[in-house]
């Protein structure tokens, strides 16, 4: 089995963004894995051809806008269950919000490895968007921007340390 790592977040900071540009892909392929249901979303990320590991992408897979309350919080869960390495996309642009302050709260019940990564830095000032969320007490914060595929090499260069 390939190591599992998950994108969680609320919605519309850029995940399957971030999954596309790392699974460099528009298709969602379904992970035979017993277990995997339909309402996540997995991919292959293999950057690293020696180091191939799963994606798994949640939340807003329905086109749901209910936000952490309803389906996309039960997805992300699932998905942080199972995983080895939760990857906690905020956006840069917009700072954090109270949506992201109830992830992070659940995600402090993890015993999993939580990396932040700050989504769509392209344009602004990355050190001060990553300033935005170190009261978050997450030592490993990633500024990226999916869109422009910039930030990746780093965040991956981490992500294969830990898994
Ligand atoms: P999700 O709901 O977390 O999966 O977010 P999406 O990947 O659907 O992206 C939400 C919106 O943010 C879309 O309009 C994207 O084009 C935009 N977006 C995603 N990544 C970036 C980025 O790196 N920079 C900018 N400027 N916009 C982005
Ligand atoms: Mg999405």
């Amino acid at each position: 089995m390939l190591p599992l790592v998950a994108l969680v977040g609320r919605p519309n900071v850029g995940k399957s963004t971030l999954f596309n540009a790392l699974t460099r892909t528009r298709d969602a392929l379904v992970h035979d894995a017993p277990g995997v249901t339909r309402d996540r979303n997995y991919g292959v990320c293999r950057q690293d051809p020696v180091r191939p590991f799963v994606l798994v992408d949640t939340g807003g897979i329905a086109g749901s806008e209910e936000g952490l309350a309803g389906a996309t919080a039960r997805q992300s869960r699932a998905a942080a269950e199972e995983a080895d390495l939760i990857l906690f996309v905020v956006d840069g642009r917009e700072g954090a919000s109270a949506l992201d302050d109830a992830v992070l709260a659940w995600l402090r019940k993890t015993a999993k490895p939580v990396y932040l990564v700050v989504n769509k830095t392209d344009g602004i000032d990355a050190q001060a968007a990553l300033g935005e969320f170190a009261r978050y007490g997450i030592k490993d914060m990633f500024g990226v921007s999916s869109a422009h595929r910039q930030g990746l090499d780093g965040l991956l260069a981490r992500v294969l340390q830990v898994l």
